[in-house]
């Protein structure tokens, strides 16, 4: 039986979870080398009082992506205007955004790459030349009607950079990769979370949580609350290295951080095809799970980790998928 899981996806408690957002570069930890850039572009870009130039930010969830855009836009001192590539259904929709935003005003869309083809292309004459082109009517009679656009900066999220076009790409000026985070800094994130939301939380218990995060803030936050839960229950409150430990080993995640799903699959991996390679879409089936979540949530983390590889042919286990498992790896013993 699957339980509960600690999701990066999930919007559940985001709401409580926004008090937790850094609101400057300074206090986002991590991703020196985006933050080193960054700075310099918005810097040169408010000495020249111009606008930011697009920005587009990839990574697997719950890695700071939401965030930055925000942080963005506070730095820079516009507004914030947030939608989703799934939320955008009709090129008008996109149109009335485009026009009621304000000048300088930071626009971000999320999951970009899932942008309708016939929105994604009033968003590129927007992005180039700051203008769109809407027809009015249809047939015979329809017209079509230039606007000119208040400035406005783009910054599109991707946990997907494959999946966009090739002339969405190219619109954007600037493309950072947010990689996985170290323990040191999920350390940190824990401890400034544990400070912000008033749990007392030792070093010990913080680096623990943060060993298990999956290389991930957003999970590390959720850890966090959770093992309070427990910690009331249990140690009145305090989360030390004892606590951590006995709260994560009740939420089931193992002692690389992994979790159900992800066990699931080097289980299936391992167990039902003689560890691969396999294909993705019977992977995906054999766990009744989405193909999209197998990618973009399970998979990049096991194959830092070293849990999992992708060849031409499939997916295929590692030693340490074995190992992990605790299993003997068959195809070796022959
Ligand atoms: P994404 O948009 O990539 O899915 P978010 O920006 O929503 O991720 O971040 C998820 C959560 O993780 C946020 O609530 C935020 O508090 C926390 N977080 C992300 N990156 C950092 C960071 N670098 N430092 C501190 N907290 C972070």
């Amino acid at each position: 039986m699957r339980t509960e899981r600690i999701s990066t996806t999930e919007p559940e408690d985001e709401a409580a979870l926004g008090s937790l957002r850094p609101r400057t570069i300074a206090e986002f930890v991590g991703q020196d080398e985006i933050k080193e850039k960054l700075q310099i572009y918005i810097s040169a870009a408010k000495a020249r009082r111009e606008p930011l130039d697009h920005v587009l930010l990839n990574g697997p969830p719950g890695l700071g992506k939401t965030t930055l855009a925000q942080i963005i836009a506070a730095e820079m001192g516009v507004g914030f205007r947030v939608s989703s590539g799934p939320a955008i259904e009709k090129a008008g929709d996109l149109a009335a955004i485009l026009t009621n935003l304000h000048p300088g005003d930071v626009f971000f869309i999320d999951e970009i790459h899932r942008l309708r083809r016939n929105v994604e292309e009033i968003l590129y004459p927007a992005m180039e030349d700051g203008k769109i082109d809407i027809i009015l009517g249809e047939g015979p009679n329809a017209q079509s009607l230039r606007i000119d656009l208040p400035e406005f900066t783009l910054v599109g999220a991707t946990t997907r950079a494959g999946l966009l076009s090739a002339p969405m790409r190219d619109r954007f000026e600037v493309s950072f990769r947010l990689g996985f985070y170290t323990v040191a800094e999920l350390t940190r994130i824990v401890v400034r979370s544990g400070e912000l939301l008033g749990i007392s939380v030792s070093p010990e218990g913080a680096a623990e949580l943060a060993k298990r995060a999956r290389g991930t803030p957003r999970i590390a936050n959720r850890l966090l609350r959770r093992t309070r839960d427990y910690a009331e229950v249990k140690a009145e409150g305090r989360i030390d290295r004892e606590i951590a430990r006995s709260a994560l080993e009740m939420l089931q995640i193992d002692e690389a951080g992994l979790d159900d799903l992800d066990r699931a699959v080097l289980r299936a991996l391992v167990d039902k095809f003689a560890g691969g390679p396999v294909g993705l879409e019977t992977l995906a089936a054999c766990l009744s799970e989405e193909k999209d979540t197998i990618t973009d949530v399970v998979e990049p983390f096991l194959l830092q980790e070293g849990f999992l590889q992708r060849t031409p042919q499939g997916r295929v286990a590692t030693d340490r998928t074995y190992e992990h498992l605790g299993k003997p790896r068959s195809d070796r013993l022959l």
